[in-house]
């Protein structure tokens, strides 16, 4: 080792561009749901490298896929045909009965950009009506969808045409959309805004309100995408048949890549309408083939919805005071505390457990799908001695 660990984080404080809060632990290796820092220390894994690493960490399978593409071919641009991508393209729309066609890219944010061109250029029509609460990502034309001041304040003037409508309010959203509304942009569980499910009446009904309106439906399944919330997708816990489906995050197991599926609704895209250098690159394609091999092959969408209830279930039976709500679907896990969450995500660390905020006041949880029943146990009795403290 050329760097202690005081060097790593002194190195990283000096240089690194200042925009992340920094949590006091240098990750060097992962394995399944564990992650380990560079003194070997073991942390059962409840960020899920923020939602990226559904199949868990360095999968065998994955490891081999990537290593047997990357020595064949790294970058492959689209204007060429790659029998990796063809592959993945297909596997990607046979997930949902009536996409088309995928779209791929290198990150949620640039799938969730893609999306709302796509659907204006399908439309013809500049509005973009998103959620209260809602989180899409940060780049320009996201940030115009996510809600949040925290995320906005400092970066107007946005895009134009954007709207916001509380989240879960059918009537709002029927006096919101209307014959200049491209689409309506919805997270079916919204993450960052603090894991709230949407209802089925509510997910529908926008659906609904979006045929009659001639308006497209954009489902956001960045976060919930790829087994988390206990399907493949969060929108078939509702039968929706969304236009556009943007996903990015766990598509190919923490390689960086996004993408979206395109329905039946969407115009026809023609060349030249938009486009990524790396977007559907074949090192990314082999690793998100692997990670369909895995949920498909172990079931892990169905494992995140058996384990995810029990645990959920198991905390709010245990009526802890310092809880005000667990909430959520599969293993995307909402502890809504009475308190702040900074100094409890401190104490899960110490405990051995690392997990995410979502706002101020939520414990989120989003563990690797393969984690085991035993991990969450331990999971389960840290957060028991942390908000009985
Ligand atoms: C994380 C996230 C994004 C943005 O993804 P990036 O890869 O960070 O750009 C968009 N939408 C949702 C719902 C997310 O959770």
């Amino acid at each position: 080792m050329m760097e202690t660990m005081l060097d790593i984080k002194a190195l990283e404080g000096q240089y690194s561009s200042g925009i992340y809060a920094k949590r006091d632990l240098v990750i060097t290796r992962g394995s399944g749901a564990l992650l380990y820092d560079e003194q070997g220390s073991e942390y059962i894994d409840c960020v899920g490298g923020q939602g990226t690493a559904n199949v868990g960490h360095c999968q065998p399978t994955v490891i081999a896929a990537i290593q047997e593409q990357i020595q064949k071919l790294m970058i492959c641009p689209e204007m060429f045909h790659n029998p990796t991508r063809a592959q993945f393209q297909a596997r990607l729309c046979g997930l949902v009965p009536g996409m088309q066609r995928a779209y791929l890219c290198n990150s949620g944010t640039e799938a969730v950009e893609a999306a709302i061109k796509f659907a204006r250029y399908s439309t013809g029509r500049p509005g973009i009506v998103a959620a209260m609460r809602g989180f899409h990502g940060r780049t320009l034309g996201s940030l115009s969808a996510t809600w949040n001041k925290k995320y906005r304040d400092g970066f107007e003037p946005l895009v134009p045409g954007f709207s916001h409508v509380p989240y879960d309010n059918l009537e709002k959203l029927q006096e919101a959309v209307n014959d200049s509304t491209a689409a309506v942009l919805l997270e079916v569980v919204q993450g960052e805004g603090g894991v709230y499910p949407g209802s089925a009446e509510f997910l529908q009904g926008a659906q609904e309100i979006c045929r009659q309106r001639g308006a497209l439906l954009i489902i956001d399944e960045v976060q919930t995408g790829f087994g988390r919330t206990g399907q493949m997708f969060a929108f078939q816990h509702h039968g929706l048949q969304p236009d556009l489906v943007a996903m990015g995050k766990s598509i190919a197991a923490g390689i960086p890549m996004g993408a979206v599926l395109l329905g039946e609704r969407v115009t026809q895209l023609s060349p030249g309408v938009h486009g990524s250098t790396f977007g559907g690159n074949p090192v990314a394609c082999a690793a998100g083939l692997a990670v369909l091999d895995l949920l498909e092959g172990q079931q892990l969408p169905q494992r995140a919805a058996r384990l995810g209830k029990a645990l959920m279930d198991e905390i709010a039976a245990l009526n802890l005071p310092a809880v005000r709500e667990v909430r959520g679907k599969g293993l995307m896990i909402g502890i809504e505390t009475r308190g702040k969450v900074a100094g409890l995500l401190g104490a899960l660390a110490e405990k051995g457990v690392l997990a995410l905020p979502a706002g101020l006041t939520v414990i989120r949880l989003l563990p690797p799908l393969v984690i085991s029943g035993e991990q969450l146990q331990t999971v389960k009795q840290a957060l028991i001695e942390v908000l009985s403290a």
